[in-house]
């Protein structure tokens, strides 16, 4: 599968929460741009997912923004896919939060692993939030978020001016507001069925929370992510509501991202 050319498509692998749901995975988002193939998130089932779609192996790089289980614990089952001892040639880049690469390692350990043993598979590196990254044609802008770790949400920039935006695990943020506004499309949480269940210092977004989100940051379109899939309709009666440029994501559909000036000829572009 190869996205059209000159366009960026995602394609939502998961978007289910923590907790294993037969409906689909945890978070995992497939990024295209002709043969640029960008995977934003390895939560558990993600792999086996994209397995359907292409050569995991072959992606051009792996993003995560946040460590923990439901956005990386996958990330074991895709070094298994390598071979066990020898370096893979090429490795896969994989991109980790500041500070990430111990728990890295501690999951070999915890899987009775040698130490190295993601690294002759993957060619990991732990991003400066402060700085693009730039993966081929894309480039890549992060945005700390409202959570319970140190977690990280980000945009990713086609060379035409789509831009996707990912708030990843997040509490309520003028920061990521201002970070996510005018968005092409934005991938907001929505992880909370009530603000009560949340820790005081917040850490998720409710439905309500995250219509809120997308709406003030003027998001042109906006899909609801990180959801436990028993309550899709509840969601879907929400954003009806709200209007039909928000609506609750699902597992393998697809979105091509095109800009505004696309459309209408007016969006001048930041440089
Ligand atoms: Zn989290
Ligand atoms: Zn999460």
């Amino acid at each position: 599968m190869t996205a059209l050319p000159g366009r960026l498509r995602l394609t939502v692998l998961g978007c289910s929460s923590a907790a294993p749901h037969a409906a689909w995975p945890a978070s995992g988002y497939l990024v295209e741009w002709e043969e640029t193939t960008l995977l934003l998130d390895v939560g558990q089932g993600v792999v086996r997912r994209l397995e359907n779609l292409l050569d995991p192996r072959s992606l051009t790089a792996v993003v995560v923004g946040h460590m923990h289980a439901d956005h990386y614990l996958d990330l074991a089952g895709l070094r298994y896919l390598f071979p066990w001892a020898e370096q893979a040639d090429p490795r896969l880049p994989l991109h980790i939060p500041p500070g990430a690469r111990e728990r890295l390692d501690a999951l070999a350990t915890a899987i009775s692993e040698r130490s190295g043993f993601f690294d002759v598979a993957f060619d990991i590196a732990e991003y400066d939030p402060a700085a693009p990254l730039r993966i081929g044609p894309l480039t890549i802008r992060f945005v700390r978020s409202r959570h319970y770790v140190p977690a990280w949400g980000l945009s990713v920039e086609a060379p035409d001016g789509a831009r996707l935006v990912y708030t990843g695990d997040t509490g309520p943020s003028d920061e990521m507001v201002e970070f996510a506004r005018g968005a092409d499309l934005l991938l907001v949480e929505a992880a909370l069925r009530r603000a009560s269940e949340d820790d005081p210092a917040r850490g998720h977004l409710t439905g309500e929370e995250a219509i809120d989100l997308a709406r003030r940051a003027g998001a042109r379109s906006a899909l609801i992510v990180h959801y436990d899939p028993g309550r899709r309709a509840e969601l879907e009666e929400m954003c009806e509501a709200a209007g039909n440029w928000i609506r609750p994501a699902v597992a393998s559909q697809t979105r091509t991202i095109t800009p505004l000036m696309r459309e209408t000829g007016t969006r001048v572009l930041a440089p």
